[in-house]
């Protein structure tokens, strides 16, 4: 009796199998992705999970910075000869990055930038000697960097650099383009309902059987205290990215100051504001490289987001008289009115 009553409830759904919520995690890029999404079984899940890890570590090793020999780190060595370098054909991932990286730089009067790499390891010593860049230390790393000067040609999939000893970072946009490949891999796989977390970005597929969205929490600045936190925020998320930057555990202080592992390419000078950015994208690259840049052009910056189609954003800052909360367009009507079960960064699953 109970056999035909599985018979017909399968011949009603259409002989499919109800999905099953799974979650798999391994570490990438200097974090730890996780995947949770639902499958009809434990094999296909796997499958699908093995596939998107796997497009996750290509990615990793073509676009790190850290590994000298990944694609980036020797496109970056062809400057330390003869200037400018050559056209030199990328992949069509690394194409597709730079391009993004160039419309946001071009969009945010270069306060984003992927060219910053001789800052970013300038600044990297100084937090590992404990002391503040030279003047002359400051001028020759900066004469490195600028957006302007990596040039890319879309059309051939090839770029040059103009300046000499430039070095490429793509570590405020690499994380959010490799959510995008590995939901796009999930998808290929028959996974629809996905949410990825890159150590905290996040890019959401279709949600999961019967709700609107995946519940998310994004913390304020003060997450000490979650029953303090007024500034947190709790979202359904489906089919769109949530990235956040200026995370205050990368930061390090000299001589009473706390100076960001995000940098002003501008002035090459390390932010020193604390401000705790969300930005609310349809794909999990343009909402990575957007906080970044908003890291740098602070509340000003939000009207740029503004203008962008699906985009929105939320900028918390400390000031002497504690947090100010600054959103623009939709980021609080997409706020979530449910009461969270715990705060934090990272997701929370149905
Ligand atoms: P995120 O955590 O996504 O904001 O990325 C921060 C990382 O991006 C840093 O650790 C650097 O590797 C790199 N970065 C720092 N400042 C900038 C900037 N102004 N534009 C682009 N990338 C940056
Ligand atoms: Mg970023």
């Amino acid at each position: 009796m109970r056999a035909l009553a599985l018979l017909v409830l399968t011949l009603l759904t259409g002989c499919r199998a109800p999905l099953v919520r799974h979650e798999f995690a391994r570490a990438a890029m200097g974090t730890e992705f996780r995947l949770v999404f639902y499958a009809p079984d434990a094999a296909s899940a796997e499958r699908a999970a093995a596939a998107a890890f796997t497009r996750i570590e290509a990615l990793d090793a073509a676009l790190s910075d850290y590994r000298a020999e990944s694609e980036l780190a020797c496109l970056g060595r062809t400057s330390d000869g003869p200037c400018p370098t050559d056209w030199t054909l990328i992949s069509h991932e690394l194409a597709l990055v730079l391009a993004e990286a160039e419309d946001v730089a071009r969009a945010s009067g270069g306060a984003f930038d992927v060219t910053v790499g001789p800052l970013v390891e300038l600044w990297r010593r100084a937090r590992r000697q404990g002391e503040l860049p030279t003047a002359e230390r400051l001028a020759t790393a900066r004469a490195a960097v600028g957006w302007r000067a990596l040039e890319l040609d879309r059309t051939r999939g090839a770029v040059r650099l103009l300046a000499p000893r430039m070095r490429l970072d793509l570590g405020g946009i690499a994380k959010g383009y490799a959510l995008d490949a590995a939901l796009a891999e999930l998808a290929d796989q028959g996974i629809e309902r996905a949410l990825i977390d890159g150590g905290g970005d996040l890019l959401a597929g279709a949600p999961p059987p019967g709700v609107r969205g995946w519940r998310v929490a994004i913390s304020g600045l003060d997450s000490a205290d979650p029953g303090a936190d007024r500034a947190a925020a709790y979202f359904e998320l489906a089919h769109a990215a949530l990235a956040t930057s200026g995370d205050l555990e990368r930061s390090f202080e000299l001589a009473g100051v706390r100076y960001s592992h995000i940098l002003d390419p501008r002035s090459g000078l390390a932010l020193t504001e604390q401000r705790l950015v969300s930005v609310l994208a349809p794909n999990g690259m343009s909402a990575d490289a957007w906080a970044t840049a908003l890291s740098v052009l602070g509340p000003e910056g939000l009207a740029l987001v503004a203008e962008r189609a699906g985009f929105s954003a939320r900028i918390v800052a400390a000031s002497a008289a504690g947090l100010d909360v600054f959103g623009s367009g939709s980021f609080s009507a997409a706020l979530s009115c449910a009461t969270p079960a715990r705060s934090g960064p990272g997701a929370q699953n149905p």
